[in-house]
């Protein structure tokens, strides 16, 4: 007899992840705390991943931990000019989709619960509705964007045209509960109708209405009133409880002890504090060549010292050119002498925990933000692509960041270096938001501490999910 009454004590949870390491990080450090709650954990993966980085992380994870069981879900074979999409991570996605009703036989013995990724929810759910099982969905991104997606399909609904197009006749897109988001803050591709991304994130946005609950990686000080509206049930009807587990915690595993990862130590090491602003732009974006070359002038015109994370490619498997090509030699020539450029993967966490950091210039992956709020470093957002400017804002109405919405996305190049080096001088100088980064950071440290809300968060979906077994 187990010590809850009759129900086995330890809930069986399996998770299913997409692609790309924006997704895979949080779902990994999800499954950790999982683990170090108690709770059976069953991983399902699928090979070979889109990029090196996941298939590291996932083995590196593997390893840290034994007791998770791994189960390999194999693809159906997938035509991606099938879709209406070239990204490779998001064609991924639909691959995923489009073999999830194959899922079943990897749900078993009977699960406690299947936490889904957001963008295979829809493809996910008949499944686990004919199975009884209770599907809870992982939201990768802020809870204001996870806002937007809930809403989207009766905003798109109350915009349809007797064509069947849809117009959008205000410049804000009103949500209650929310302060209105601009419609040039929307992901581009959600506009574009027809696209992959446009008709996967519909269907998937009517999707969290039967799903059980939504985790996700936030806390009170980073979006408070978005999280009370949404729990408060004022942003849609019929949406489940919204679980704010944030800020999920990087875990040993995901350390990095390389040569590179050494060198930036030292080099940071010799820095004095909160001197170096910290430029990366995720795992999978490759900055144009003329917005390199414009970044790069911003960040001499600065004066500050940095250290910059260079991509050249989408993918780094294919990310083979030298750092001299990408950066051209008249570039690398200048910068040498006021910051360290590297174009590899660096340990994100040990940087950003670093003394000599005091800001970041992030495009605005949820993950990276929530990480520079833990470690109460301020950030300048520069978004260049989907879900990053809801983030941006997320961030600047909690103190911690700003964005210049006048930049606009990534594509349309309207940042120009001198404009950026001014950016960069205001974030490291700018007194009043490292005060609310280390308010925030100071709240993240309660937010995970003993009898934090991240802790009674994971404490009341246990509970849920022990009754479920
Ligand atoms: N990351 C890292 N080192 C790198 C690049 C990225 O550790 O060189 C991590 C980063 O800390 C974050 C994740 O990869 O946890 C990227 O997710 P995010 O949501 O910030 O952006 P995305 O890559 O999805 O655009
Ligand atoms: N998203 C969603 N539904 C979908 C697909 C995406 O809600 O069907 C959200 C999800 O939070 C994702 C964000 O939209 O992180 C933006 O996706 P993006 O294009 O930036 O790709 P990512 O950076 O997540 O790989």
């Amino acid at each position: 007899m187990s010590d809850s009454g009759g129900f086995d004590s330890h809930p069986h949870v399996a998770l299913i992840p997409s692609a790309g390491m924006g997704h895979l990080t949080p779902f990994l450090r999800l499954a950790a705390s999982l683990v170090q709650h108690h709770c059976r954990v069953t991983l399902i993966t699928t090979y070979p991943t889109v990029s090196l980085a996941e298939t590291q992380h996932v083995s590196h994870f593997l390893s840290a931990y034994p007791q998770v069981t791994e189960k390999r879900f194999h693809l159906l074979p997938f035509d991606p000019n099938s879709a209406n999409a070239t990204d490779p991570f998001f064609l991924r996605w639909e691959a995923i989709r489009r073999s999830a009703h194959l899922l079943a036989p990897l749900l078993s013995p009977p699960l406690s619960a299947l936490i889904t990724d957001v963008t295979l929810i829809s493809a996910v759910l008949p499944v686990t509705i004919n199975l009884h099982l209770p599907n809870y969905v992982l939201f990768t991104a802020s809870a204001r964007m996870f806002s937007l997606t809930a809403s989207f399909p009766a905003i798109v609904a109350s915009k349809s045209t007797s064509s069947g197009s849809v117009e959008f006749d205000d410049d804000f897109i009103e949500i209650p509960g929310l302060p209105p988001i601009p419609l040039s803050s929307v992901p581009p591709a959600v506009m574009d109708s027809k696209s992959l991304f446009a008709t996967s994130f519909l269907e998937n946005g009517n999707s969290f209405v039967k799903s059980n609950g939504v985790l996700i990686n936030s806390f009170d000080a980073l979006e408070a009133d978005t999280l009370v509206a949404l729990n408060g049930r004022r942003v849609v009807a019929g949406l489940p409880p919204v679980y704010a587990v944030g800020p999920l915690l990087p875990c040993e595993f995901e350390k990095r002890d390389d040569p590179s990862t050494s060198l930036i130590l030292k080099w940071l090491d010799d820095q004095p504090e909160g001197s170096v602003v910290y430029v990366s732009f995720g795992s999978r974006l490759a900055l144009s060549m003329e917005q390199t070359k414009e970044l790069g002038n911003g960040l001499l015109s600065s004066g500050c010292r940095f250290l910059w994370v260079v991509k050249g490619k989408t993918v780094d498997k294919e990310d083979e050119e030298s750092l001299k090509n990408v950066l051209g030699h008249e570039l690398m020539e200048k910068i040498k002498d006021q910051g360290l450029v590297v174009k590899n993967w660096v340990d994100q966490d040990k940087v950003l925990s670093h003394r000599a950091v005091g800001g970041f210039v992030s495009h605005g992956g949820w993950n990276s933000l929530v990480e520079a709020a833990r470690h109460g470093v301020p950030v300048l957002v520069w978004p260049q692509f989907g879900d990053q400017k809801i983030n941006a804002e997320a961030v600047e109405s909690a103190g911690l960041g700003m964005w210049v919405r006048s930049w606009g996305w990534g594509t349309e190049l309207r940042a120009k270096g001198d404009e950026i080096g001014l950016k960069i001088k205001d974030l490291m100088a700018n007194d009043f938001l490292r005060e609310q980064a280390k308010r925030i950071e100071e709240e993240a440290r309660k937010a995970i501490g003993v009898g934090g809300s991240s802790e009674r968060t994971f404490k009341e979906l246990i509970d849920k999910w022990k009754c479920n077994n």
